[in-house]
């Protein structure tokens, strides 16, 4: 290794020091700390991303890059890693302190005024801050450049390289077929979860929930599940990966897919090169790939048959007042529910898009300034009265729903409808190249999957674009077809609907 490189790496790796270590700080504020400790709290991690950024943008880094950039005995996987810090670092350059500041003073604003907005259902009380936000969003364009749409700018700090263009025409093909594919279905007889929000024990939830992580192969010497309100996974480096779950007595889902969706995306971060921690290399992807692991293992696997063919009879015998009446179909049915709803952390599989959809035309045309803040209500409502024929009733359970915006995290939402598409278009790869995949799930043997996702999407971090990898995975780009190839095998048999055989 060059002596430059060398250089490079011992940089790259004292900022991923310093990342992580915000990280643990981030993962106590959530699961630990007392509510008092939240004002140091909220300034020991200002401090950490104020010296973060001084050696992100430190001109010995931005030297070393210049040399590497033209060092052609680099490798392949070398120069990958010296061309993403040089994005990273001319992009961390183009921001001046003053506009940082704006910026984090005007999310804390939003913020604490969407949660009193929220509170109150009144969206008038946040729109305001919101309107500041999105001034300073699109300014944010202007800084970091673009050039089709200033949406990208912003797209591309969740899903490098992806273009607004592609995914509106994406979603113009998942409107297309899945409007009238869920229509078909609620014109069918419906089946029954009230099973699902029987009582289930909180300690035998836990319990129940470890299993699954285990099965899964998530390693608990490198990693532990504690609970917290909103469920997550963090990391502070490939063998310390952290998972929350969230568990309600009267509600047995809540626990059970936040363990499979969040072991789904600790597992890639425990599968991810340790000896390119800091680098590319040793980092995830894109949002969307990290959620095409997580929702691959929540939906392709965990709301498949053979998943619960492995499992349902622990289920059973740890819940037997519960489910001691259920059928093994009536609880597979249960769980695989399509209906319409308003929330979207709470949507089946299918109408999830919709609420993703209906997000992303909203904050597009906030940012190219087509829509004004103070129209969001009336076109949410309308927007879900149109895709998903509901009535929105209130400001809290419609526009003021989600925390992303308040954030500030314009250009995240599309990621997790990207990640359920290529998780339906890797899981039908994975089907074609292990033998008898569906067979081991059912037998309870989740290592030959595991390996596979292993070799074909952990191992290689960010040294690949995420259609690069797509590509030299499934043999081509992003495709919803799988998808909906998946959905109408699935749901066909689940709403005895007739066979289609045209395919989106
Ligand atoms: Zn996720």
């Amino acid at each position: 290794m060059s002596l430059k490189y060398e250089q490079f790496k011992n940089h790259l790796q004292k900022v991923g020091d310093l990342k992580y270590a915000a990280n643990v700080l981030h993962w106590d504020q959530e699961v630990y700390m007392p509510k008092n400790g939240a004002g140091p709290r909220a300034q020991q991690l200002a401090t950490l991303s104020g010296v973060i950024h001084e050696l992100s943008t430190d001109k010995k880094l931005g030297d070393l890059l210049a040399e590497l950039r033209t060092d052609s005995t680099l490798t392949f996987e070398q120069k990958r890693n010296v061309e993403d810090a040089f994005d990273k670092y001319t992009k961390n350059l183009r921001y001046d302190v003053s506009f940082v500041q704006e910026m984090s003073m005007a999310v804390s604003e939003a913020f604490q005024s969407w949660n009193k907005a929220k509170e109150a259902s009144d969206f008038s009380m946040f729109a305001p801050h919101l309107e500041k936000l999105v001034k300073l969003k699109r300014q944010e364009t202007e800084i970091l450049g673009y050039t089709d749409h200033p949406y990208d700018a912003l797209l591309d700090q969740f899903e490098p390289k992806a273009k607004t263009a592609d995914i509106t025409a994406l979603f113009e093909d998942v409107k297309s077929v899945m409007v009238d594919f869920v229509k078909e279905i609620a014109a069918c007889p419906q089946n029954d979860d009230a099973f699902m929000s029987a009582h289930y024990d909180k300690d035998d939830q836990w319990d129940f929930g470890i299993e699954l992580l285990t099965q899964m192969g998530y390693d608990f010497d490198s990693g532990r599940q504690d609970v917290s309100s909103h469920p997550f996974t963090t990391n502070f480096s490939a063998t310390d990966v952290r998972v929350t779950t969230r568990i309600n007595e009267n509600d047995l889902n809540e626990m059970i897919w936040s363990c499979i969706h969040e072991g789904g995306h600790a597992l890639y971060e425990q599968g991810l090169p340790t000896e390119e921690y800091g680098l590319a290399g040793g980092e995830y992807l894109s949002l969307g790939v990290h959620e095409s692991q997580s929702r691959l293992w929540e939906n392709n696997v965990g709301r498949g048959k053979s998943y619960w063919k492995a499992n349902y009879a622990s289920l059973k015998a740890k819940f037997p007042e519960a489910l001691g009446n259920v059928s093994f179909d009536q609880f597979y049915r249960g769980m695989n529910i399509v209906k319409p709803s308003l929330i979207r952390t709470n949507a089946d599989e299918l109408t999830y898009h919709f609420h993703i959809i209906i997000r992303f035309e909203i904050e597009k045309a906030l940012i190219e300034g087509s829509v004004e803040v103070n129209d969001l209500p009336a076109l949410w409502n309308a927007k879900y009265k149109e895709y998903l024929d509901i009535d929105v009733p209130s400001d809290a359970m419609g526009v003021l729903q989600d925390i992303h915006w308040a954030h500030g995290g314009f250009g995240y939402f599309p990621t997790y409808s990207i990640g359920s598409f290529y998780a339906a278009q890797f899981y039908a790869t994975a089907k074609e190249e292990i033998p008898g995949l569906e067979a081991e799930i059912e037998a309870g043997n989740m290592k030959p999957l595991l390996a596979w996702l292993r070799e074909k999407v952990h191992a290689h971090g960010r040294i690949y674009t995420a259609d690069e990898l797509c590509e030299r995975i499934t043999g081509s780009k992003l495709n919803f077809s799988h998808f909906m190839t998946y959905a109408r095998a699935k749901y066909s048999e689940l709403y005895a609907m007739a066979p289609v055989s045209q395919e989106a």
